[in-house]
């Protein structure tokens, strides 16, 4: 039940994820990045298209919606997940920051906050940059970054620390 609660609870409070991800996908990724679209456990999957490979040899999450190459591996999957839950998470403290601007601008003001905490793993890669010059680009030192890379490093026995977690959790974190 309770877990019936939580999916609700989650498919209201990252509705920006949706929206972002389609409108991004479709308008600055779009269609002539990609070509396939499948669906992966509460994510839509979009394979790039040849031509957008070799300039863009990455995974990219956005919101639900993640451009990836034709190959797809395991452990990529998984960073890609993460960020996936990061990107939840933002959701989440859009709703609370967006509370708080009700106070004073009403629904408009949660509206355009809660809307925008799509666009908040931005701000982590300039406070990376320039706090902590953390790369040249910025990204790869972001601690959400760090934190995708660091959970899906395979160490010791073979196993990431992800793959620990899950095999000692319910195994409902995916
Ligand atoms: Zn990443």
């Amino acid at each position: 039940m309770l877990f019936y609660i939580r999916a609700c609870l989650l498919a209201v409070v990252t509705l920006p994820m949706w929206i972002g991800g389609a409108l991004f996908f479709l308008f600055v990724f779009g269609p002539w990045t990609w070509k396939k679209i499948r669906w992966d456990r509460g994510a839509i999957m979009l394979q790039w298209r040849a031509w957008w490979l070799r300039r863009w040899p990455y995974a990219t999450a956005v919101g639900y919606v993640v451009g990836h190459p034709a190959v797809y591996c395991e452990k990529l999957r998984q960073h890609e997940r993460i960020h996936i839950r990061q990107h939840q998470d933002s959701c989440f403290s859009g709703v609370i920051a967006g509370g708080l601007a009700s106070i004073w601008g009403g629904w408009p003001a949660f509206a355009i906050v809660w809307g925008s905490s799509i666009l908040w793993p931005i701000f982590d890669i300039v406070s990376a940059a320039v706090l902590r010059n953390a790369h040249p680009n910025g990204y790869r030192g972001s601690e959400r970054e760090r934190s995708a890379y660091a959970q899906t490093w395979h160490y010791g026995k073979g196993q990431s620390w992800l793959e620990r977690h899950r095999a000692s959790s319910d195994g409902r974190v995916t």
